[in-house]
């Protein structure tokens, strides 16, 4: 490529809505153009990276046994409906109407099409197991778009869906993502660390995200080096908390959400397996006439509930009672496990699976006042309350969740996340094949994202200083830029810079030569905005020598190479 040929719209400021390093340099160097919020064009320039990324993921992708296709944005909701997200999925989820004014989506995510695809086309375990996935734009239409690429509306995710015929088929399916992920990551030369992510309502601890380390990182991570414990902060927290309760002798917690802000936050608490720090959990809303209030008493020692009762609770006798096992069994048709107990009343609930969905029976009041326990003191009788709000404020030192190790935290950005799914899409949309008995089963599912338009920003914040982008070579525009000085006037600038253009690209270097004729300073700030890793400049003083200069991105000196040894030097 001859940069008087390409498109080359470096800007001196970067607009006031971009807040971070990332999403400055990627408009200065003329990477993005914003159409509408969290909507970005792709500038040739940008656009080379975008490819250089998608080609790495497709190619590890391809070595771990995945089948690419291409399944459609644009996405009927029938097959939402069927699968019950038509209604779950919540404002971020598009919906438009067709002239007919029949109902679709914009896809956000593909598990409903590629399991309509699945029940569609594998009939028989011998089909099994089997990885599709595509590269394809994605739309949220998130609350707070942001950070330029690194939280769009309209994205492009790599999203890959495994489907076995069992529970071990699935772990070796999804190990052989996680694996892929390590090559994938490394390649694009990020810092990042995989770390254990809720799994929701599934359970099981087959959940990762794969962070990249960042401070701006909207993400908090948790992690101990010599444990090998890495989690994000939503699984981490409450069990960290309920750990360093118990160091200090104290084996009952309780969580209190005085508002309709922190529901959520509970609804997270809830979904996140505890079942390793706690032995049972009460949830239950505010008695009788105050405003509705969600509390919940995490127990981590051996309780008998109606010793609590009696003993220690002594105030919740006015609007709670602690079931028996007998009434959870008949309550829930299942015994108790690490969950608590029932109530009196509708407005004293507990939930037998700790799922999301169940949380949605709750009502959550805007109350800020504290709570307020008759006859308990907090503190006295029973350790603090712990604030949902406090379960983030785990500090570096804390105790892990295991109790064995000490929390080191760090922001990070989250670029990839596996998922062990179970048969929850292939149970909402019958996705079956005949085992080796011929019986029917539900497949077993993982679906597994990276964000790659992601990656562009996070691979920028991870590498950039005061004068621009420093590209890992693997991700970079261009490998290498050919800068000649005077191309004008000088007959010999113009002949070996071209000469060793050639050379390079017949060598597979990824090189733009600069036959623009521009002022050098202009012309090398340019590059290092933009991030070239290898700048070659060819100028008369140097060639008097039989010489160019070489300078890598993050190097403060040139130096100075023998014409004949360049290629070999750079390739
Ligand atoms: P986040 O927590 O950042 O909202 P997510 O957990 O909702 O992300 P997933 O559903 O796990 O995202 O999607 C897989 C990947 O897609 C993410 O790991 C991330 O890299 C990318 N991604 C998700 N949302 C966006 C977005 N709005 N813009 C760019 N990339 C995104
Ligand atoms: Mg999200
Ligand atoms: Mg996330
Ligand atoms: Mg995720």
């Amino acid at each position: 490529m001859r940069a008087s040929a390409f498109h080359i719209s470096t800007i001196k400021e970067a607009p006031n809505d971009a807040e971070i390093a990332s999403h400055q340099l990627m408009i200065r160097a003329g990477m993005i153009r914003k159409l509408a919020g969290g909507i970005y064009n792709y500038m040739p320039l940008g656009l080379r990276t975008i490819r250089k990324i998608e080609n790495i993921i497709r190619e590890e992708m391809n070595a771990a046994g995945a089948l690419e296709l291409l399944m459609p944005v644009v996405q009927p909701a029938e097959l939402w409906q069927e699968s019950g997200r038509w209604e779950k999925y919540g404002p971020e989820l598009l919906r438009i109407k067709d002239r007919h004014g029949r109902d679709f989506i914009l896809q956000p995510t593909s598990e409903e099409v590629i399991t309509d695809i699945a029940r569609n086309e594998i009939k028989s375990w011998r089909q099994l197991p089997v990885n599709f996935y595509h590269i394809q734009t994605k739309f949220r239409d998130e609350r707070r778009p942001r950070f330029g690429v690194m939280r769009g509306r309209e994205f492009t995710m790599k999203d890959a869906y495994s489907f076995d015929r069992d529970v071990d088929g699935a772990m070796q399916s999804y190990q052989a993502m996680f694996d892929a992920y390590h090559k994938i990551f490394t390649r694009l030369g990020l810092n990042f660390r995989a770390v254990a992510a809720d799994t929701g309502s599934i359970g099981g601890s087959s959940s990762h995200e794969f962070q990249v380390i960042a401070d701006i990182g909207e993400d908090l991570i948790v992690y101990d080096p010599r444990t090998d414990y890495a989690a994000n902060i939503e699984l981490a927290a409450a069990p960290c908390l309920i750990e360093k309760r118990a160091a200090a002798g104290q084996d009952l917690c309780k969580v209190h959400t005085p508002g309709a802000a922190t529901c959520e936050e509970v609804k997270n608490l809830l979904s996140i397996d505890l079942s390793r720090t706690v032995k049972s959990i009460v949830l239950a809303t505010e008695p009788a006439d105050s405003d509705p209030q969600i509390w919940l008493l995490l127990l981590r020692g051996d309780h008998d509930l109606n010793e609590i009762k009696v003993g220690k609770l002594a105030g919740f006798e006015e609007g709670f009672r602690f079931a028996t096992e007998d009434e959870i069994k008949e309550h829930f048709g299942s015994p108790p496990g690490y969950l608590g107990p029932v109530g009196l009343d509708d407005r004293v609930k507990v939930i037998a699976d700790l799922t999301v969905a169940n949380m949605n029976d709750f009502v959550c009041g805007a109350n800020e006042a504290p709570y307020h326990l008759q006859g308990v003191n907090w503190g006295r009788d029973l350790p603090e309350p712990l604030l949902v709000a406090d379960i983030r404020n785990v500090v570096a030192g804390d105790p892990t969740p295991d109790g064995k190790g000490v929390l080191n935290i760090q922001r990070g950005i989250e670029v990839g996340h596996v998922f062990y799914l179970g048969t929850k899409y292939s149970e909402a949309l019958k996705a079956t094949y005949l085992d080796e008995t011929g019986k029917p089963a539900f497949m077993e599912m993982g679906c597994y994202g990276i964000g790659v338009t992601r990656i562009v920003g996070a691979a920028i914040e991870q590498n950039h200083d005061e004068r621009g982008i420093i590209w890992p070579r693997a991700i970079a525009p261009f490998e290498v830029a050919v800068c000649g000085l005077g191309w004008g006037k000088s007959d010999a600038v113009r002949e070996t810079a071209t000469k060793l253009y050639e050379e390079l690209k017949s060598q597979g270097v990824d090189v733009i030569l600069d036959d623009r004729d521009l002022r050098p300073g202009v012309m090398f700030a340019e590059w290092e905005l933009i991030g070239v890793p290898i700048r070659i400049t060819v100028g008369d003083r140097g060639l008097a020598n039989g010489q160019v200069e070489v300078l890598g991105r993050r190097e403060s000196n040139a130096e100075l190479v023998d014409l004949p040894d360049v290629v070999a030097r750079v390739a």
